[in-house]
């Protein structure tokens, strides 16, 4: 696979296999000064199982994501646009051989109308997802672009869509380039498997049976101009450990090609997906354990890069991956096309099954519940603080504080139009708390904000 040394991996597992605690101190000071590790140093702590030496890397990863990130959490929504798909990945209910789904592409009246149900939520940023195959008459990337219109165009009240990121098959870089045009936000891809032989298995027909095509992707988006790509990876393919090791080399070659890494990092486990063995029982199903681990070592390995977690996993363990590093969650989803009609009914033509079906504003309350600042914002998109800029930002620590006043900004307007009497009592004394540890230049300044949201404004932000 390019730019991925899969020998190099496999004897780095073997060279740093054991730690003592002389290096785990060295490499843990290291990212506890916010340094980004080196891929010896994420082996060596990936080789780690005593659990008091895990405790530790936990902490680590705690005090990093707090130094960095503070208690915002972002907050959105995916929404699947098309489940028609030329692929046939073992793993996934969208793969072309599946009759057990029904196939359908949203038209662009039924995407805006999507959009609008998820706006009357209190939705603001979303993620739009599709199979690789347009509608028929269409071509893929004239059929995202209109999508990605249409969920800009949606309106509710003084409310709309503020960022729309985009999960698709790779394109062209001329298609790559209509794609920013359209005004995306982050483009994501993921590589499912940085080891050969399993991307040979897992993907056998189709245009992603090619693992440097998709590699090769992330390269074109750049050098198109989309300067915020997230990568990932499915945990449960493959060794993890091998895996996290993939995901880093391709991250080291995103900085030495473009001088900036990935904006963000998603860490999707293969959920159960209707008519697909291979879900239900992954080859190299990840513990609770071990994924901690990997949300831990990745927050330490890459400080400046974003999380994404799915909201999936249960109340405990959401509290302590966003504890450990998770940034960015979504929250009351559905992975079919069409899903948000009617959120009561089955999703019968769904990518994986969803074990979560609270509401956003149960969710909000959870967050706040854990002191957290549920936030919706997208400043630094609208104010071109992307790609390498925005790491500039992130990296003394000033988009700490920016961050946080846009978090709580967000999170009064969504109080203010859309939460329950029982959320916006406990929203607004969050806010009170918060509020009280600024200084006095920021918290005039957020008093400013706060009184045009009052005045009914919405979508300020610094
Ligand atoms: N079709 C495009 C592609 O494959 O890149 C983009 C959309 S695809 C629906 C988005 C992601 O869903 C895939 O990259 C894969 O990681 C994830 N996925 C597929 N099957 C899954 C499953 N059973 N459980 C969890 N995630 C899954
Ligand atoms: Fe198609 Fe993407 Fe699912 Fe593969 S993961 S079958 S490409 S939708």
């Amino acid at each position: 696979m390019k730019y991925i040394d899969q020998n190099k991996i496999n004897n780095l597992l073997v060279s740093e296999a054991k730690v003592d605690t002389a290096r785990l101190n060295s490499i843990l000071s290291k990212a506890k000064a916010l340094k980004r590790l080196n891929l010896e140093e994420s082996a060596a702590l990936l080789s780690v199982s005593d659990p008091g030496y895990i405790q530790r890397i936990y902490s680590a990863a705690s005090f990093v994501k707090d130094k960095i990130y503070g208690r915002r959490v972002v907050l959105f929504a995916p929404l699947y646009i098309s489940n028609l798909c030329g692929n046939s990945c073992l793993y996934c209910a969208f793969k072309s051989d599946n009759l057990s789904i029904k196939r359908k592409a949203l038209t662009l009246p039924e995407i805006t109308s999507q959009t609008e149900l998820l706006l009357k939520h209190g939705q603001k940023r979303i993620l739009m997802v599709c199979g690789e195959a347009a509608p028929e008459g269409k071509e893929n990337v004239d059929y995202y672009v209109e999508a990605v219109q249409s969920i800009y165009s949606a309106e509710v009240g003084k409310n709309k869509i503020k960022r729309v990121n985009v999960n698709c098959a790779p394109l062209s870089r001329e298609d790559f380039k209509k794609l920013k045009k359209s005004g995306i936000g982050t483009y994501q891809l993921f590589q499912e498997t940085y080891h050969q032989e399993t991307y040979l298995f897992m993907h056998p027909k189709g245009p992603k049976s090619d693992p440097d095509n998709r590699l090769d992707a992330i390269d074109r988006a750049f050098s198109a101009g989309i300067d915020d790509i997230g990568i990932g990876v499915l945990y449960g393919l493959y060794d993890y450990r091998f895996e996290t090791l993939g995901l880093l080399s391709h991250v080291e070659h995103m900085e030495r090609s473009f001088k900036v890494g990935p904006h963000t990092i998603s860490v999707p486990r293969i959920e159960p997906a209707e008519g697909v063995g291979l879900s239900l029982n992954p080859p190299y199903k990840l513990s609770d354990e071990e994924f901690k681990k990997v949300v831990a070592i990745l927050r330490l390995s890459v400080p400046y890069t974003g999380i994404i977690m799915s909201t999936r996993e249960s109340p405990q363990m959401r509290d302590l991956l966003l504890n450990l590093g998770v940034s960015q969650i979504s929250a009351a989803s559905r992975t079919s096309p069409g899903g948000y009609s009617d959120l009561e009914k089955e999703d019968a033509t769904g990518q994986f099954s969803l074990s979560d079906h609270r509401s956003l504003d149960e969710i909000v309350k959870t967050l706040i519940g854990h002191d957290y600042i549920p936030s919706f914002c997208a400043a630094c998109y609208r104010k071109e603080r992307t790609g390498e800029a925005f790491m500039q930002l992130a990296k003394p620590g000033t988009i700490k504080g920016k961050c946080s006043m846009n978090a709580l900004i967000t999170l009064k307007e969504y109080l203010d139009d859309f939460a329950s009497r029982e959320v916006k009592a406990l929203g607004y004394k969050l806010i009170e708390r918060y509020f009280k540890d600024l200084d006095k230049k920021d918290q005039e300044r957020l008093k400013l904000f706060f009184s045009h949201v009052d005045s009914g404004v919405r979508d300020e932000y610094i």
